[in-house]
C-alpha cells in the first residue's frame, strides 16, 4: 500500500449522494437549455442519470454557456460525479434568414426565390445563408426546408443567382428553419467563422468533448484536430455522422475522430428515412470493432417532450440502441425544452438498466478478437483476455489504467460482464471517459510500485463500496512503472 492512499479515500461521498452502485452502463447524454439550466435542475439531471451534457451551439451565447458550464463544474467538485461537457458546433448547416410574419405557408405548385441577399422572406424571395447556392445546385435537385417537412425542386438559376424553385411538399416556412440538399456537394468550409468562434471558447474552457455537425469527409477531422493541437488541446472531437458523403469513407472518419454521433435528425432528412436503422446498426458495430465510443442521437423520447410518458416505440428505440452496444444514448429537446427533463432521463436509465439487467451479452468475442498486424496488438491481448478471465472467474471488478486513455476505451469495447474502474492521472480524461460503455474513472497518481498501485486502487475501491472482502479483481496494469508503457500486466486478487 502506498503512503499516500489516505489522499484518495477523502471523496466519499457515494453514500450521502445515494449514489446507486449498480449504474446504467449504456451512458446517457443530455443537452442543456432553458429547461434545464440551472444548478438545481443540472443536479437533478445527473442524479436522475445524465453523464454527459451536451451544449448546442446553434443556439444561445457563449454568455449563458459559461454559467451552465460553471454549474456543471461545481456539481463535478462537490458531488461524486465526473460529468463530461460536450460543445456541439453546428458546422455548414444552412438556414433560410427572418421570414414575414414568421409564417409562410407554401403548397405544392408554388414558385419561390432562394438569394443570397439579406432580406425577409416573403413569397416573392427568401434569404438563404449560403452565398454559392446558386453555383453549387442543379436544375432538378431536391431542396429540403425544416427537417425535410417542406420540400421544393430547383427549376431554374437566373442570371443574377437567384435559385428558382417549386414547391412539392407544402407546409410553413418559418424564420431560421434549417435546410438540406440532399442531392448537392456543399462547397462551404467544414467550420465557418462562427465555429472557429465557438471552437475558441471551446478550448478556452477546456470542455471535456467537440462535436463536428455535418462531417463530409476525414479532412474535416484532420483540420479540427490541427487546430486543437495548435492550442495543445486535450479536448477529444466527435464526428457527428448525418451527411451521406461521410458514410463512403467512414471507416477513415472513425480512425481519425475519438469518437462518432449517429446523428439520425439530419441523417434521416439527408437520405431516405427507412435506411437508418440499419445505418445505426452498421455505425455501432464499426465503432466497437475500433474501440471508439458510439452515441445513438435524436428523437430517442421525443414524445416525452410534452407528455409524461414515452410511446412504445421510443421505448423500444432506446433498448435497441443498447442491445446493438451503443456507448451513449441521446436527448436533445426533450431535456432541453420539454416540460419533463429529470423525468426524460429518470426514464431512459430505467429502460437501459432492464435491458442490461437480463443476459442479453452480445457475444462478439470471435469478431473483436485482437488483431496481429495492430500496433497495439500485444497491449490488445492482454485486455481482451482480462475481460474472458474477469468472466469466467465472476470477478466483481476489472481494473485498467491508463494514461491516453486507450486502455479504457478497448476494454470498454469488450463489453465486459464485470464492472468496469479505470484510474488515471490524467484528470481530462477522468471526465471524458464518462462517455465511454461502462467506465466509471478515478483520478489517481502515484507511481511507485505496481503491487502498491494495485493495492491502493482496490482499497480505494472498497472504501467507495465497489467492492468488498471475499471479492475477485482482475487488474491491468503496465510495468516498469516509470516507463508508461502500454498494458502489459495482468493480475487476479481476492480482496481481502
Ligand atoms: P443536431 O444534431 O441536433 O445538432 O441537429 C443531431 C442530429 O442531426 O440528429
Ligand atoms: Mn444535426
Amino acid at each position: 500500500m502506498s503512503k499516500h492512499l489516505s489522499k484518495y479515500l477523502h471523496r466519499t461521498m457515494d453514500k450521502q449522494a445515494g449514489i446507486e452502485h449498480a449504474f446504467h452502463r449504456t451512458k446517457i447524454v443530455a443537452t442543456v437549455g432553458p429547461a434545464c439550466d440551472t444548478y438545481d435542475k443540472l443536479l437533478e439531471l445527473v442524479k436522475a442519470g445524465v453523464n454527459v451534457f451536451r451544449l448546442n451551439f446553434s443556439h444561445g451565447s457563449h454568455e449563458d454557456k459559461l454559467k451552465i458550464i460553471e454549474h456543471i463544474r461545481n456539481i463535478n467538485s462537490t458531488e461524486p460525479y465526473n460529468i463530461a461537457i460536450l460543445g456541439d458546433l453546428q458546422g455548414p448547416k444552412l438556414r433560410v434568414g427572418e421570414i414575414e410574419h414568421n409564417a409562410l405557408p407554401v403548397v405544392p405548385g408554388d414558385v419561390l426565390t432562394f438569394t443570397n441577399e439579406k432580406l425577409v422572406g416573403t413569397k416573392e424571395r427568401i434569404y438563404v445563408s449560403y452565398p454559392n447556392l446558386h453555383e453549387d445546385v442543379k436544375v432538378g435537385n431536391i431542396i429540403m426546408i425544416d427537417d425535410g417537412k417542406i420540400e421544393v425542386k430547383v427549376i431554374s438559376i437566373e442570371r443574377n443567382n437567384d435559385v428558382k424553385v417549386e414547391v412539392i411538399m407544402g407546409g410553413v416556412i418559418s424564420s431560421k428553419k434549417g435546410i438540406n440538399l440532399p442531392d448537392t456537394k456543399i462547397s462551404l468550409p467544414a467550420l465557418t467563422d462562427k465555429d472557429l468562434e465557438d471552437l475558441e471558447f471551446i478550448i478556452e474552457q477546456k470542455l471535456d468533448w467537440v462535436a463536428l455537425s455535418f462531417v463530409r469527409s476525414v479532412k474535416d477531422i484532420v483540420i479540427l484536430r490541427s487546430k486543437l493541437d495548435e492550442k495543445k488541446s486535450k479536448t477529444k472531437i466527435i464526428a457527428k455522422i448525418e451527411k451521406p458523403e461521410a458514410l463512403t469513407n467512414i471507416r477513415d472518419i472513425i480512425v481519425e475522430s475519438d469518437a462518432i454521433m449517429v446523428a439520425r435528425g439530419d441523417l434521416g432528412v439527408e437520405l431516405p428515412v427507412e435506411r437508418i436503422p440499419l445505418i445505426q446498426k452498421q455505425l455501432v458495430r464499426k465503432c466497437i470493432h475500433r474501440a471508439k465510443p458510439v452515441i445513438v442521437a435524436t428523437q430517442m423520447m421525443e414524445s416525452m417532450i410534452d407528455r409524461s410518458k414515452p410511446n412504445r416505440s421510443e421505448i423500444t428505440d432506446v433498448a435497441n440502441a443498447v442491445l446493438e452496444g451503443a456507448d451513449a444514448v441521446m436527448l436533445s429537446g426533450e431535456t432541453a425544452t420539454g416540460a419533463h427533463p429529470a423525468l426524460v432521463v429518470e426514464t431512459m436509465r430505467k429502460i437501459i438498466m432492464e435491458v442490461e439487467s437480463t443476459e442479453y451479452r452480445f457475444n462478439r468475442e470471435e469478431d473483436l478478437k485482437p488483431q496481429a498486424h495492430s500496433p497495439s496488438f500485444l497491449s490488445d491481448a492482454i485486455c481482451y483476455n482480462a475481460c474472458k478471465i474477469a468472466r469466467d472467474v465472476n470477478a466483481e471488478a476489472l481494473v485498467g489504467m491508463t494514461q491516453s486513455g486507450y486502455t479504457a476505451f478497448i476494454l470498454s469495447s469488450y463489453r465486459p460482464k464485470s464492472t468496469l474502474h479505470i484510474f488515471s492521472k490524467e484528470r481530462t480524461l477522468i471526465n471524458q471517459l464518462s462517455l465511454s460503455w461502462g467506465v466509471r474513472a478515478f483520478y489517481y497518481d502515484e507511481e511507485e510500485s505496481l503491487d502498491d498501485i494495485i493495492e491502493d486502487q482496490i482499497e480505494i475501491l472498497k472504501e467507495r463500496g465497489f467492492l468488498k472482502q471475499g471479492d475477485t479483481v482482475v487488474s491491468t496494469g503496465s510495468t516498469p512503472v516509470h516507463l508508461h508503457l502500454p498494458t502489459n500486466v495482468l493480475k487476479i486478487t481476492k480482496v481481502d
